[in-house]
């Protein structure tokens, strides 16, 4: 059933057939090639300063022992489930087994992971419960699809192939959506980027590694207008091929200033649990006088725009600028804070407070949102937007450390090193 299913989601069993002499090229039989690859993969990235995370399948740890203990710390190694399968198709009890076996996995090489992926981004309800259930911390499963490349730049077939990708994975748009991590039923759930690799490979029909370049570096350049967070994905039988493309990412992450943070996925999650906790406070000194007051971390950073502030801070990006959250003082003839007029749902304000702006009741001053009768997930990025384009005086906790722009988190998912675990996988349920 399970093989079946992946043969006609994926590409189709004589597109798969098709693909064996490639994939038998890519792999090897031992797993001395992907061993390397992995090692080669860990090396650029942390000689960028940025520790890679790797989601490997657990029952390759039980295979290849010495591999994942040379690896572990090199890279921080995530649970890419028990077997390589659907795990959207198993109930509660199901994945449970799986996620034990694969902890123990774990457990036998001294290697505690923090979170997981899950196969082909599939995933139900029950993968989260039982991940949190089980003591990990974060999960890197929902999938955004970024605009840096579309059907003109590849031709109409090879666009059908990636949005039937898209589909499988149940991607959504990055456009219209916030690529930022959030808590989902107690787990820090960091959203994938697309096109991964394999997308671009496999899909896109991107053989030559200056146009993942193009695509890659194009997305990383729309996460850092925004301020958001790109996960970037690289198997690491692709390394041979694209590990330029990798390399020419965090080389341009390097070279920005405000900098980038170059992040391991638990290094994101436990900033982000933090983070999700903090407020910054605001309290009237006198006319056009606030005292502000955020939580007590060194890396902790507020941003400011329209306002003058004491310490004055440093410029930022845009017009804003950059100063320690902990606490300061602002003049500003109008309230830098957001009105969320009455009845609109509580979970707008909430969110507004989550993106450290100060919400103040309705009927004060300040820059006025709201009404609504609804808020949800694709209300979020206009919001932000008309907030951003008001020009109206503003303070706000930033959401990176640091008075970083944005983050970036360079991820794979080791599935299989050697031909035979690439064969046997659909086999696996
Ligand atoms: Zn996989």
């Amino acid at each position: 059933m399970n093989l079946v299913r992946y043969l006609m989601e994926s590409r189709g069993p004589v597109n798969a057939l098709r693909r064996l002499p490639t994939i038998a090229r890519r792999f090897g039989l031992s797993p001395q090639r992907m061993e390397r690859a992995l090692q080669e993969f860990a090396g650029i990235a942390r000689g960028h300063g940025c520790k890679p995370t790797l989601a490997v399948t657990a029952v390759l740890l039980e295979r290849y022992p010495d591999v994942f203990r040379r690896l572990d710390g090199a890279a921080e190694l995530a649970v890419h489930g028990y077997v390589h399968t659907d795990y959207s198709l198993l109930d509660d009890a199901a994945q449970s087994e799986h996620m034990e076996r694969a902890l123990s996995a774990f457990r036998s090489l001294e290697i505690s992971p923090l979170g997981f992926r899950c196969p082909y981004l599939r995933w139900n309800d029950d993968s989260v419960h039982v991940a949190a259930r089980y003591g990990l911390v974060y999960g890197s499963n929902r999938a955004l699809a970024w605009d840096a490349i579309g059907p003109d730049d590849v031709g109409q077939q090879a666009w059908d192939a990636y949005e039937k990708g898209l589909r499988l994975y149940s991607a959504g748009e990055a456009a219209g959506r916030l690529s930022l991590p959030s808590r989902i039923n107690g787990l820090i759930d960091i959203p994938a980027s697309l096109p991964d690799d394999e997308a671009m490979v496999d899909r896109l029909g991107l053989e030559s590694a200056d146009r993942a370049v193009a695509v890659w570096t194009r997305m990383l350049d729309m996460v850092y207008e925004r301020g958001e967070a790109m996960t970037l994905i690289l198997h690491h039988e692709r390394v041979a091929m694209l590990g330029r493309a990798l390399e020419a990412v965090l080389q341009r992450a390097r070279a920005q200033d405000p900098p980038v943070w170059a992040a391991s996925l638990g290094e994101v999650a436990a900033w982000w649990s933090d983070r999700l906790n903090w407020r910054l406070h605001l309290e009237r000194d006198g006319d056009g006088v606030y005292r502000v007051s955020g939580p007590d971390a060194d890396a902790a950073a507020a941003i400011v725009r329209g306002v003058e502030t004491d310490p004055p801070g440093r410029p930022w990006y845009g017009d804003y600028r950059l100063l320690p959250a902990r606490g300061f003082t602002v003049r500003s003839p109008a309230a830098p804070v957001i009105v969320v007029e009455g009845g609109s749902p509580p979970a707008l304000a909430e969110f507004l407070r989550e993106e450290g702006f100060v919400v103040a009741e309705s009927g004060s001053e300040g820059l006025r949102v709201g009404p609504c009768a609804t808020f949800g997930e694709d209300d979020k990025r206009p919001l932000l937007d008309t907030i951003e384009r008001s020009g109206a005086p503003l303070v706000r906790l930033w959401r990176w450390p640091n008075g970083a722009r944005c983050a970036l988190s360079v991820t794979g998912d080791v599935d299989a090193m050697t031909l035979v675990d690439f064969l046997r996988r659909p086999l696996e349920v």
